[in-house]
């Protein structure tokens, strides 16, 4: 199957008055019809930058944008400003930590739905209130025909984050980006919209971008996944590949730095040591050297290619294939004992 999004050699640059932030350095990912792209980094890795760029929503004076966003055979990249308001919401729709971010404070929850709906199709109010009540009681809303005219602020964190989906749900996107949607809730709700995403997958067949730094979240819901540092992909591969031999010392880093609650007895978590780097003041060669481990005299003079290092597994490091294939192997298997 070909993807229905696929961004090639994206470059996102700020100017700002201390320099260039290089949010975004050549980043390529894909993701087909159905199917969910995990993107994983720590903040300031590039990912959120990334899908705000899909979104047409990093236009700005001071910005930089090249390379291409092939959606569905349209470069949003160059698409002009009229026709992008009209894939974004409709074809394209993003929802993030803070749906307050997204949602008027002064407008009741159903009459920003409506709008929404209105906006994109020819269709009456009432109709497009009754399909608002059907999609609130679907993800899970209870009354939905008293809650549709409450202001966001009189609804919790979880259910905000439902309206959202919802609104999803009613124009049927192609993609959804969801970014860190679970970031603020507890457990409980965080598992119940989690598996509203995953119903709008498996039912409208739309692609999800699940933006997270959470691995726990990967595990749970991603086909394929990305690993995002310093505004590059690293590593790309299958989610069960990710898991099972992941080859990126930064990788390694992320998954000794997560809780295992099944594990058979408590273990130590390291974290990464250090902090991302600057955006504007980049280290030299590879962008981790500053943190890894096993850096060499080659990391610090040369960048690492994402190259396929096992078919369909993509990596950015300079370590012989086999050894990162023998330490991605041992250290999953100490993980899970
Ligand atoms: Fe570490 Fe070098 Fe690989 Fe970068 S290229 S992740 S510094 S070993």
């Amino acid at each position: 199957m070909s993807p229905l999004l696929e961004i090639r050699d994206l470059y996102v640059h700020f100017k700002t008055r201390d320099g260039v932030v290089r949010a975004v350095e050549g980043a390529r990912l894909s993701i087909e019809r159905g199917r969910t792209l995990g993107v994983v980094g720590e903040s300031g890795s590039g990912k959120s930058v990334t899908a705000l760029t899909v979104m047409g929503l990093t236009r700005f004076r001071n910005s930089t944008i090249t390379g291409e966003i092939d959606f569905d055979g349209i470069d949003l990249v160059t698409l002009p400003d009229k026709q992008m308001r009209s894939v974004r919401g409709r074809r394209i729709a993003m929802i993030f930590q803070d749906p307050l971010s997204s949602l008027h404070p002064l407008f009741k929850i159903g009459w920003q739905i409506v709008e929404a709906i209105q906006a994109h199709e020819d269709i009456s109010k009432e109709a497009a209130r009754a399909r608002t009540i059907e999609a609130l009681r679907e993800v899970g809303i209870p009354s939905p025909e008293k809650r549709i005219d409450s202001y966001p602020h009189e609804l919790s964190g979880g259910m905000r984050q439902r309206v959202m989906i919802a609104m999803a749900l009613v124009l049927k996107p192609d993609v959804l980006i969801a970014d860190e949607p679970t970031t603020a809730l507890d457990v409980t709700v965080q598992a119940q919209i989690l598996d509203l995403i995953r119903r709008l997958k498996d039912e409208y067949q739309t692609a999800i971008v699940m933006i997270t730094h959470d691995l726990g979240v990967i595990a749970e819901l991603a086909d394929e996944v990305a690993v995002m540092y310093a505004g590059r992909v690293m590593e790309r591969t299958s989610r069960e590949t990710l898991f099972t031999v992941p080859e990126l010392p930064y990788t390694w880093g992320l998954m000794r730095s997560i809780p295992r609650l099944d594990a058979p007895r408590p273990r130590r978590l390291d974290s990464i040591s250090g902090l991302p780097p600057s955006l504007i003041h980049l280290p030299s060669g590879c962008p981790f050297h500053p943190r890894c481990p096993y850096v060499m005299d080659i990391c610090v003079a040369t960048e690492p290619e994402l190259k396929e290092s096992q078919p369909g597994h993509l990596v950015a490091c300079h370590l012989a294939p086999k050894d990162r294939q023998q330490i991605g192997r041992d250290l999953q298997t100490r993980y899970r004992s």
